[in-house]
């Protein structure tokens, strides 16, 4: 009786163990997937990408004369995601992206650095909470890229470039248009029917290997990872003062100033294509050290209201755009 008594406690403890050890195993393999997939937003200590920001300088440096004088922001549309889809390991803390488009001003024209999308694209795009749109902001983007000297892209996305696909007057954009070989190829998704406007193939594509200049002061940098046609733009002012449009290459500064990337979560399943992680962390590295290195360089996410209200509220960038550029 004993015995029997000892080996069947010895039988439970042997199955209370072994649900024990399942347990363990669940919480370890959810401890690994929460750090794979959202916690780790590590970029490596050295980077082979290059900011070589002495040779943007010279690309620019006979354009004096020409500069632009005066930097304009419009805010399309807004939602608002966790911080820890922004950047990994950030919590649920609401963060507002605010879905934007740019415009430098001077004695050469207007340069618009990317272009809005229209209301029925920023319904299937705004998958965040409490989703905004302003459609008179979206119509001053649409009306300043018809007046501009130049209309150039972060990146393929929607709500960088459904504004070109969509352009009411196609012929009258693609005489200013630049775009990469890829930007063009991917923003046929949000054109009308799928069917990129003919009169867009006149816009200038180019292929840049290593930065090139776009406009006065204006100069392109590429920068796949994020989409395959990312590009970056350095922009020199009359003042002296320096801007780098990181476009989506960062969606926080706070992506640049820690430096940690996105969740995997998001490069790897939320985006489609999924985004390139490793280039991504070898820009975000990059970025890291020119701000650091530069510490007078303005980096400018494309997505980031509150950096954006801060530049308003120190006077380098204006709200609103003009239209009939000077
Ligand atoms: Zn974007």
């Amino acid at each position: 009786m004993v015995q029997r008594g000892t080996s069947e406690k010895g039988n439970r403890m042997g199955w209370l163990g072994r649900i024990g050890i399942a347990l363990l195993v669940l919480i370890v393999a959810a401890g690994v997937a929460y750090w794979y997939l959202l916690a780790d937003g590590d970029v490596p200590a050295a980077t082979q990408y290059k900011t070589d920001i002495e040779a943007w300088r010279a690309l620019v440096a006979g354009d004096t004369a020409e500069l632009p004088n005066d930097v304009r922001v419009e805010v399309v549309a807004k939602d608002e995601l966790p911080f820890g889809i922004v950047q990994a390991a950030g919590g649920y803390k609401p963060y507002v992206m605010a879905r934007t488009a740019f415009q430098l001003n001077g004695p050469a024209g207007s340069v618009v650095i990317d272009a809005g999308m229209d209301k029925d694209i920023a319904k299937s795009t705004l998958r965040g909470r409490n989703p905004t749109y302003d459609e008179a902001a979206n119509g001053r983007v649409i009306a300043a890229m018809g007046n501009s000297a130049r209309v150039v892209v972060t990146h393929e996305h929607p709500d960088h470039i459904a504004g070109v696909a969509r352009f009411p007057v196609p012929e009258r954009l693609a005489e200013r248009l630049t775009l990469t070989a890829k930007q063009f190829e991917g923003f046929r998704l949000w054109a009308p029917g799928g069917v990129v406007p003919p009169a867009l193939a006149n816009a200038t594509l180019i292929e840049p290997q290593t930065p090139v200049r776009v406009a006065p002061g204006i100069v392109m940098i590429p920068a796949e990872g994020h989409t395959p046609g990312t590009v970056m733009f350095y922009a020199k002012l009359a003042s002296g003062a320096e801007l780098l449009f990181l476009g989506d290459v960062a969606w926080s500064i706070s992506n640049v100033t820690k430096p940690a990337i996105r969740p995997r979560l998001v490069q790897d399943y939320l985006m489609s294509p999924p985004e390139n992680r490793d280039k991504v962390a070898a820009q975000i590295r990059a970025l890291h050290d020119l701000s650091l290195a530069e510490p007078d360089l303005t980096m400018i996410p494309s997505h980031d209201e509150t950096h954006i209200e801060q530049l308003i509220e120190a006077g380098l960038i204006k709200r609103i755009f003009v239209i009939d550029a000077p």
